[in-house]
């Protein structure tokens, strides 16, 4: 890797003498790969290092950064992190300085301005973008963009780009009490006017009609006349006096004046607690910029144009919290945490653990414990939580413990809010920034703590076979160590199930492993008052109430620690003998019994089906073999039109066996069935069940999984049909019984990481079940019962998955014990792909003699069709390297068009 020293040192030189600037220039990533169209070469074109590669310009000038001069305006107002306009061939091209220097290797153009005021990369962000696209090798310009909200950089000098939303702020420069007063002064002057005015002024009065005339200047007495027979004055002899009391009299006046739409307005203003909007404003009385622009030249109100944040968690009310007493090992864990990085009162010393707690252990406490000492040190928290548990209770556990100091980012903000939260995190106004794997990249000025929840989850993987992608396939969790290590932060993995990398480096010294073994009984109060009609709080230790949940299930809490509840026991239920014994449906006699105990008892249920996976594996149901490739020791995948069976990783076929290789059986099917077929399943065998389904299907519109779950807890259902999307954070209390209709399905996919895929989400399921005092029960339907991925997750036991995990990844140089790249090439010819993906292949395995250092080895494995081979019209084959460390054998590489580069791949189907 080459050394950067970007960003931290060198501003630390800023000076007039610094008049060069290294810049990464935006140029367009060319969306076809052609010769004729290359992009136009700069003037001043530096040496590239390639390793002698790159033939020609093209494909690797998003690569690069250029040197430019700074005019003379510019010198010492430029800083690195600042966007900036340059000369790019014949165009103008936005471009982020990312270093400064004294003198330049080439004949340099100067910069022509800066594009913001302010630098949008912090020196961290500037170095850690380099190690991201030296570790991925992905193209820097590329790295950069991860760390800035869409919109930021513009394509053209013209377009004026995202920009923060700027509005008047109003507000009253008088006391409410003078309103009336001040009233007196405003709206239109006329005769009539004029003359009660006058009389106003001393109201006992009677003046003669002269001395009106002259003062007002009246020609004739129709304007007197008039006042008259509106009823506002009285002709007298001697002259005229008011007609009405001095109060209605000044209403009057006030009416003719037309001062009512002042009125409104300044009353409007002192009703509210302070400044206004204008839309604020505009909303709650009617009226117009010409009102406004009148009571601001009398001085009645203040009008300021201030940025206006759109602020995502603006409007909602999050309760307070306040930390609740730990438990015995939740005090363990902090203290381990607090000895190790928040010893000294003032500062943070930054350390990383890796919390491995079963579900509903308590671990969100110990972030927030964290959170709350960073804070106290003057420091700022990323929180990383999965997309799909970033519901409004996550957000609210974290916002109602630190007011006003949090802020939400996920991908249903607008632009325009992803912005602005952008800005206030860089101004320093937001503390901890609480989202989805792209929270990563937030510009928190003085960063101490990232927070990983849910580590094992794939999702905060950069998903790579996303349409139209071209970013950087980045990992959150290899990127969050790394930021860590660049801003002297901590950094906390949280999960029940750790990803083998995270539990390898727990195991190895580089984290801190803390365990939180048992379940924190959450719902204690409420749900046992209701299943006991006990009157005690399920938070009080004193330990002698703790014998039984409801009447049925009564497995938790030992008297010693009241506050705990057990983990469900899981049934395995082997369905070779469910058909052995005649029972051909796809419920066992145990879960339909179950199921209407469930019922029978007011509780509910969740049904769940592994849905990716089903229908590409052939399986023995006799004796529930899987065929696997010989080589590569993962399942064959069958494939109807041609009738034979694949290898997803070295493209070996092999014929459908006709008996079971293993029993000599003849039962040998295709397996699989949707969540709909589970929904009637359940309506045949209790037509009473009110079900609910939650899949893709049943929440393809926007805010439908907030309402299918709000139902559900509401027990508007009793059974929850559901595919992956249920196992994730789900803390009902009603929930007892939990049923896995195949747990085994996920196992065949032929993807080195599906065991472990399917001990996480058996054992997050699982976990769904037993959240209250009533307890809970699990079983899991298998053809494999058993495989050890069921069975470590039937017994809640992730050591013992570990292990044997670990001995499969070690045999095969999979990840951890190995590592991974994985290039796909996408095309719509079948031929082009072939053609192309043996070319690479090739070329890969020739590179790879020539670099490989003594011992250094790199496996070229493909091409092959990937598992999903085609989408949409496109056919996808892929290319795994397998190497210590693969991206070096990709680096500099002219990697053409239609090639996705996949560091570290979450998947490889
Ligand atoms: P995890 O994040 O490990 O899944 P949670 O933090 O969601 O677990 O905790 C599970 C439940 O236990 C939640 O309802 C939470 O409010 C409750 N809880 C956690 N710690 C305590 C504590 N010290 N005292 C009382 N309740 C707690
Ligand atoms: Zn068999
Ligand atoms: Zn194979």
């Amino acid at each position: 890797m080459k050394d950067r020293t970007f960003g931290l040192d060198k501003q630390m030189e800023i000076s007039g003498e610094l008049g060069y600037a290294e810049v990464i220039v935006n140029v367009p990533i060319r969306r076809t790969f052609g010769r004729g169209q290359s992009t136009p070469p700069p003037a001043d074109l530096p040496g590239f290092d390639s390793g002698g590669e790159a033939e020609s310009d093209e494909s690797t000038a998003s690569l690069q950064t250029f040197h430019y001069h700074l005019p003379p305006e510019l010198l010492g107002s430029v800083q690195p992190g600042h966007l900036v306009w340059v000369p790019f061939g014949k165009q103008t091209l936005q471009g982020i300085v990312v270093g400064l220097a004294d003198g330049a290797p080439v004949q340099t153009r100067p910069i022509k301005r800066l594009a913001r005021p302010q630098p949008v990369l912090t020196p961290a962000q500037i170095a850690l973008s380099f190690w991201i696209a030296d570790y991925y090798a992905a193209p820097l310009s590329e790295a950069v963009k991860l760390f800035l909200p869409p919109g930021l950089l513009r394509k053209d000098e013209e377009d004026g780009g995202i920009r923060a939303k700027r509005e008047e702020v109003i507000n009253l420069r008088i006391p409410p009490q003078e309103i009336w007063q001040h009233l007196f002064g405003l709206g239109s002057r006329s005769k009539q006017v004029e003359v009660l005015e006058m009389l106003l002024a001393t109201p006992e009065r009677t003046i003669p009609v002269v001395e009106l005339q002259l003062h007002c200047k009246l020609r004739t007495v129709s304007t007197l006349k008039k006042l008259e027979k509106d009823g506002l004055i009285h002709l007298e002899e001697e002259g005229a006096k008011l007609a009405l009391p001095v109060k209605e009299s000044q209403t009057a006046l006030l009416a003719l004046r037309g001062v009512e739409k002042y009125r409104v307005v300044l009353d409007a203003l002192a009703g509210a607690d302070g400044p206004l909007w204008k839309s604020e404003l505009y909303a709650l009385v009617e009226t117009n910029i010409g009102v406004l622009r009148d009571l601001h030249e009398a001085g009645l109100i203040g009008m300021a144009e201030k940025v206006r944040f759109r602020d995502p968690l603006a409007g909602r009310n999050y309760p307070r919290t306040w930390p609740p007493r730990l438990t015995d090992q939740q005090q363990t864990v902090w203290q381990a945490i607090r000895n190790t990085s928040f010893v000294r009162p003032e500062e943070l010393t930054p350390a990383r653990f890796l919390l491995h707690g079963v579900t509903g252990s308590g671990k969100t406490e110990i972030y927030l414990h964290a959170i709350a000492e960073t804070l106290a040190r003057g420091r700022q928290a990323i929180v990383l939580v999965p997309e799909i548990a970033l519901t409004p209770q996550t957000v609210a556990r974290f916002a109602g413990r630190f007011p006003d100091r949090v802020t939400v980012v996920h991908s249903g903000l607008s632009n325009g809010e992803r912005y602005d939260v952008w800005r206030q995190v860089r101004d320093g106004e937001i503390d901890v920034v609480v989202g989805p794997r792209s929270a990563l990249f937030a510009p928190l000025p003085r960063l101490g703590l990232i927070i990983l929840d849910e580590e094992h989850e794939s999702s905060y993987k950069q998903d790579a076979e996303a349409w139209g992608s071209f970013s950087v396939f980045y990992d959150a969790r290899t990127v969050a160590r790394q930021m860590a290590e660049l801003t002297g932060s901590s950094l906390i993995l949280g999960s029940a199930t750790p990803s083998l990398e995270a539990y390898t480096e727990a195991r190895t010294g580089g984290l801190h492993l803390l365990e939180l073994p048992r379940r924190v009984m959450g719902h204690g109060g409420t749900e046992r008052q209701k299943a006991k009609g006990e009157g005690r709080s399920g938070g009080d230790r004193d330990g002698g109430q703790q014998t039984a949940g409801s009447a049925r299930h009564s497995q938790y809490a030992s008297r010693s620690s009241p506050v705990y509840a057990e983990m469900p026991p899981v049934e395995i239920v082997d369905m070779r003998q469910e058909l052995r014994a005649g029972h051909r449906s796809i419920f066992s006699r145990s879960l339909q019994s179950e199921l209407h105990a469930t019922l029978d008892a007011q509780e509910q249920a969740i049904l769940y089906l592994n849905r990716r996976g089903t229908n590409t594996f052939v399986l023995c149901r006799d004796c529930g073999h899987v065929e696997k490739c010989p080589r590569c020791d993962i399942p064959l995948t069958y494939h109807e039109r041609v009738s034979v069976l694949v290898c997803h990783h070295c493209n070996a076929r092999h014929p459908i066996p006709e008996i079971c290789p293993e029993c000599e059986s003849k039962r040998i099917k295709f397996f699989g069935s949707g969540t709909e077929r589970i929904e009637e399943a359940v309506q045949q065998i209790s037509p009473r069940a009110r079900i609910l389904r939650w899949d893709a299907d049943t929440t393809a519109r926007k805010g439908s999984h907030e309402e299918i779950l709000a139902r559900f807890a509401a027990h508007e259902a009793d059974v929850l049909v559901g595919t992956q999307m249920i196992a994730k954070g789900l803390d009902l209390p009603l929930v007892t019984f939990v049923g896995v209709v195949s747990a085994d399905v996920g196992l065949y996919l032929p993807d080195f990481r599906a065991p472990e895929r399917t001990f996480q989400l058996l054992t997050q399921v699982a976990g769904r079940a037993g959240r209250s005092a009533r307890g809970g029960r699990v079983i899991f339907q298998t053809y494999k019962p058993e495989h050890y991925a069921v069975q470590a997750a039937a017994e809640h036991n992730y050591a013992a998955f570990y292990e044997r995990e670990m001995q499969f990844r070690r045999e095969q140089g999979y990840p951890p014990a190995g590592r991974l790249a994985r290039l796909v090439f996408w095309h719509k010819k079948l031929e082009t792909v072939q053609t192309r993906c043996a070319e690479m292949a090739a070329g890969l395995r020739a590179r790879a003699g020539e670099i490989a250092l003594p011992g250094e080895q790199f496996d070229i494995i493909g091409p092959a069709p990937a598992f999903f081979a085609r989408h949409r019209s496109f056919y996808r084959w892929q290319i795994l390297v397998r190497s210590p460390d693969p991206a070096r054998l990709l680096r500099g590489l002219d990697i053409p068009f239609g090639w996705r580069v996949d560091v570290d791949p979450a998947s490889v189907l």
